[in-house]
């Protein structure tokens, strides 16, 4: 029955504790996320040396370091969490990011993916809406050189007009409808990726790429992420379960991310 145990254990690497002898070391953190993004079928070189290049580790509370290297989302506080890290090299994969590319995230969290679009290009603005993370945030990214990394406090739901239009935007928290702002702050050619269902599940990721002024959405695969917190939304919660707007979904790509 032990040697049960331990095969299933073996089967599930990214839900093991790193080593289980405190917090684990920069190289071996790196590895393993590269490692699990590369399972996950992320395949772009670029994205693969972001994740081995970000420090992880440095974007948790210390009591979650131990866990830095394992492939699960983790609580960053006020309920909310980092976002399992090779689904954070998927959604960045996704996006296509060239070097001169103006990035808006929606949901700075711990800044962990604004430090990973950050390595791909100089013009990333994120946007949080509780004050304490985006300060926290802020910090966090000056003190480990993505200074150049604008964060804002405020709502996502409206995107960051004063610096539209986007070449790309990633939303890393789940509204229950797409929000037309940020589909207006998209550039021609623009991609951007989204988790769109109710809190708790469903959710489906999308990939939206805006062609000849036209959204088209491919849906890429089910997700479960905190909620988009916006007020506009909350009244209407109860009309706008499913993705509205202009955005059709072309087709589906399945992948075994959980
Ligand atoms: N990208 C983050 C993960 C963030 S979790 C990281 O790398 O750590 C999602 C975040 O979205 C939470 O911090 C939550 O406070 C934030 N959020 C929720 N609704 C928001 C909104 N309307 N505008 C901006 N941020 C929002």
């Amino acid at each position: 029955m032990q040697a049960g145990l331990i095969a299933g254990l073996l089967a599930l690497p990214g839900l093991l504790a790193c080593c289980g002898r405190g917090s684990p070391g920069r190289r071996e953190v790196s590895d393993r996320l590269v490692a699990a993004a590369r399972a996950n079928g992320v395949r772009n070189e670029r994205v693969l040396g972001a994740l081995a290049k970000v420090p992880r580790e440095e974007f948790v509370p210390h009591d979650q370091r131990k866990h830095a290297c394992e492939d699960r989302s983790l609580p960053i506080g006020r309920g909310q969490r980092i976002t399992q890290p090779s689904l954070v090299a998927l959604m960045t994969e996704l996006l296509r990011i060239g070097g001169e590319d103006k990035v808006l995230e929606i949901g700075t969290g711990s800044g962990y993916q604004a430090a990973i679009l950050a390595e791909l290009t100089r013009n990333v603005y994120s946007i949080e809406i509780i004050p304490e993370l985006a300060t926290g945030a802020r910090d966090r990214l000056k003190r480990l050189g993505y200074g150049a990394v604008q964060v804002r406090t405020g709502d996502g739901y409206r995107g960051w007009p004063e610096h539209a239009p986007f070449d790309a935007i990633i939303v890393t928290c789940a509204p229950d409808h797409m929000p037309r702002p940020l589909m207006e702050q998209l550039k021609e050619s623009g991609r951007m990726v989204i988790p769109v269902g109710p809190e708790g599940g469903p959710q489906t990721l999308y990939l939206l790429e805006k062609r000849k002024g036209k959204l088209v959405a491919t849906a890429v695969i089910p997700v479960k992420f905190v909620p988009l917190v916006h007020a506009a939304a909350r009244r209407s919660a109860g009309g706008a379960r499913k993705p509205r707007g202009r955005a059709t979904v072309v087709g589906r790509r399945s992948q075994g991310l959980r």
